[in-house]
Parts: structure tokens; C-alpha cells; sequence
């Protein structure tokens, strides 16, 4: 089995502010995206008020970081439970997720919330014990919680033998000790712990193309976007391919856009292959689930949960 070394997909959960921005913001820094003295506008994942007004649902962020020349794509997670089949969709473009837990609150509802969805979609968890900096902090106690949330949630032994680093994001400094005065002046730790326990993606570019979108954006320049996974195949600009509907029925276009990622911009692209996460446009129908392949070979991807069950009052 060929893998995608150069690539990691990893999601980001946690419980709201225990530092998943900030953690981000501090891993794009280090890894020179922002330029020294540069001045950044907007932290990396926080523009979650415009989104609402637009009525999109883009909560997720995708953020790439070149690192020893990796690229490991990090896609955000709305930790709500009203984001449920969100949160569902975004797991499955990933192939590990970093649990981010404040070393002074350790778990709270959302940190269960997210991790029993990360669990059930059979993804290994890397744990990220943060704000170790904070007088009151407790790493080794939260630890101990960490662990009885993943043993009461059903972990098996692979999900239950988690690799964990120590930070404090806000400093930048990280450790795989737990102990404050041993924290690093950088991240490196972190870094190298999704390099070598996060999988690679599986490298079947030579198969037929499968491209499902996991999240919808816009753009007044090119209209809607899908943003999602390359699951298999290959994928140009200027190919002609078939969009299976939903609701089963196909439409055939041209693929006359595509983006990638880099930091927190989006450049366009000419060609992605199996493990990338791209966004596609020119289509303007195109809808969450639904599965890009060649005209050839149609074949959709598993059906994804699109929304939150809603109870029938009567
Ligand atoms: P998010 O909701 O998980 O994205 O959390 P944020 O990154 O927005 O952080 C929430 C708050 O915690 C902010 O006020 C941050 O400045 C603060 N914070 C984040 N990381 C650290 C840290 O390592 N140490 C301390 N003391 N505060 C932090």
C-alpha cells in the first residue's frame, strides 16, 4: 500500500477556549508562515460571525503548515453539539485529530462531546495538555481525566495508548513533559508528534477519482465551493466529470477551479490527487455529500450525515 508521506489531515477539538486558535495561530507562526513582524489581522480561526450572517455553514477552517517538508492540513472543529453532523463530516476527511485540553480545567462537556465523535470515527487521538504555563495549572491530574473520558467512551487499546504533549500555546513552548520548567521554547514537539503518529493518507491516485465535499464556502469572485477530500484518483483543471446529486441523479461539468491551501490563504491549483483537501468550483449546485468522479466511472462515496436530526413537536 503506497502512502501520501508528504501529507498529514489532522482536525483540531476541544472544549471552547482551551486554546485551539491560539495553538494554530502559534503553529502557523513557527512554521514561517507569518513573516517576522508581520501583523496579523485575523487570528487564524475566528471569523465564525460573518459566516453566520452569510448563513453558510464554513465553521470549519482549513489551515496548512509546511513543516520538514510535510504539509499537514488542519481542519477546525465547531465543538457544539448543534454541529454534530459537522463535526461527523469533518472526522471523516481527516486521519487523526489533536485533542487540545486546558491543563487547569481538563475536560468538560465539549471536550466528550467531540472526542466520542472522533472515537467512533476509528481515529486516534494525539493529546495536547495546554496552558501548562497557568499557576494553577494540573497536567498530570488532567491527564488522569483524559484518560477516564477515553475509557468511559469506549476507546479501544490503539485509541487508549494516546501520545501527549505539554504547551502553553500562548508562549509558544511545548514539552513532552509534563513538568512546566521543562517546556521547550517552541513547538517542535508537537510537530514531530503529528509527523510520526498521525497515518499518512493512502496514496491510490491511480484509481478513479472520488472527490466528496464535507463543507460548502463562497466567494463573490467564483460562486459556491466544495470543499472536501480527494479520496482516490486524480483530479485537473479542465477536466470534464460527473457530480453524483444526492438524490442520485448526475451532472456532468468541467472542473474550472481549484483552490488549495496555504497557511490560511487559498491558492489556486491545476491538479490534486488522492489525500489532498481542495476546494472546487464551477458548480454552482453543488451540495454537501455529494461525490466528484470521472465520467466514466460514477461511483459515489458512503452516504455523509448532513444535519442534526430535529425533534417533531406535534
Ligand atoms: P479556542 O476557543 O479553543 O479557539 O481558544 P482560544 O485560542 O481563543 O483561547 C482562549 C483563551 O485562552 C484566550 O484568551 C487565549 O489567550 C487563552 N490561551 C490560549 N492558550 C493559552 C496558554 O497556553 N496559556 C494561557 N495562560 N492562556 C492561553
Amino acid at each position: 500500500m503506497n502512502l501520501r508521506e508528504d501529507i498529514r489531515n489532522i482536525a483540531i477539538i476541544a472544549h471552547v477556549d482551551h486554546g485551539k486558535t491560539t495553538l494554530v495561530d502559534q503553529l502557523l507562526k513557527q512554521s514561517g508562515i507569518f513573516r517576522e513582524n508581520e501583523h496579523v489581522e485575523e487570528r487564524a480561526m475566528d471569523s465564525n460571525d460573518i459566516e453566520r450572517e452569510r448563513g453558510i455553514t464554513i465553521l470549519a477552517k482549513n489551515t496548512a503548515i509546511d513543516y520538514k517538508d510535510h504539509r499537514i492540513n488542519i481542519l477546525d472543529t465547531p465543538g457544539h453539539a448543534d454541529f454534530g453532523g459537522e463535526v461527523e463530516r469533518i472526522m471523516k476527511m481527516v486521519d487523526g485529530v489533536i485533542l487540545v485540553v486546558d491543563a487547569y480545567e481538563g475536560t468538560m462537556p465539549q471536550t466528550r462531546f467531540v472526542l466520542k465523535k472522533a472515537l467512533e470515527q476509528d481515529l486516534k487521538p494525539l493529546v495536547v495538555v495546554n496552558k501548562i504555563d497557568k499557576d494553577a495549572a494540573r497536567p498530570e491530574a488532567v491527564i488522569d481525566e483524559v484518560l477516564e473520558l477515553f475509557i468511559e467512551l469506549d476507546a479501544n487499546d490503539e485509541q487508549l495508548e494516546f501520545p501527549v504533549a505539554y504547551a502553553s500555546a500562548i508562549n509558544g513552548t511545548a514539552s513532552l513533559e509534563p513538568e512546566p520548567e521543562k517546556q521547550e521554547e517552541n513547538m517542535q514537539s508537537i510537530y514531530d508528534m503529528i509527523l510520526e503518529y498521525v497515518p499518512a493518507p493512502v496514496d491510490n491516485s491511480s484509481e478513479p477519482l472520488q472527490f466528496q465535499v464535507a463543507l460548502l464556502d463562497y466567494n463573490d469572485y467564483v460562486g459556491r465551493i466544495g470543499v472536501g477530500r480527494v479520496f482516490r484518483g486524480e483530479i485537473k483543471v479542465g477536466q470534464q466529470v460527473s457530480l453524483i446529486k444526492n438524490d442520485g441523479t448526475v451532472k456532468d461539468f468541467r472542473v474550472t477551479k481549484m483552490f488549495g491551501f496555504f497557511g490560511l490563504k487559498r491558492l489556486e491549483i491545476e491538479h490534486a490527487q488522492a489525500g489532498d483537501l481542495i476546494a472546487l468550483s464551477g458548480l454552482e449546485d453543488i451540495n454537501v455529500g455529494e461525490t466528484v468522479t470521472p465520467r466514466d466511472h460514477q461511483e459515489a462515496m458512503p452516504v455523509l450525515r448532513i444535519d442534526e436530526p430535529t425533534l417533531q413537536m406535534t
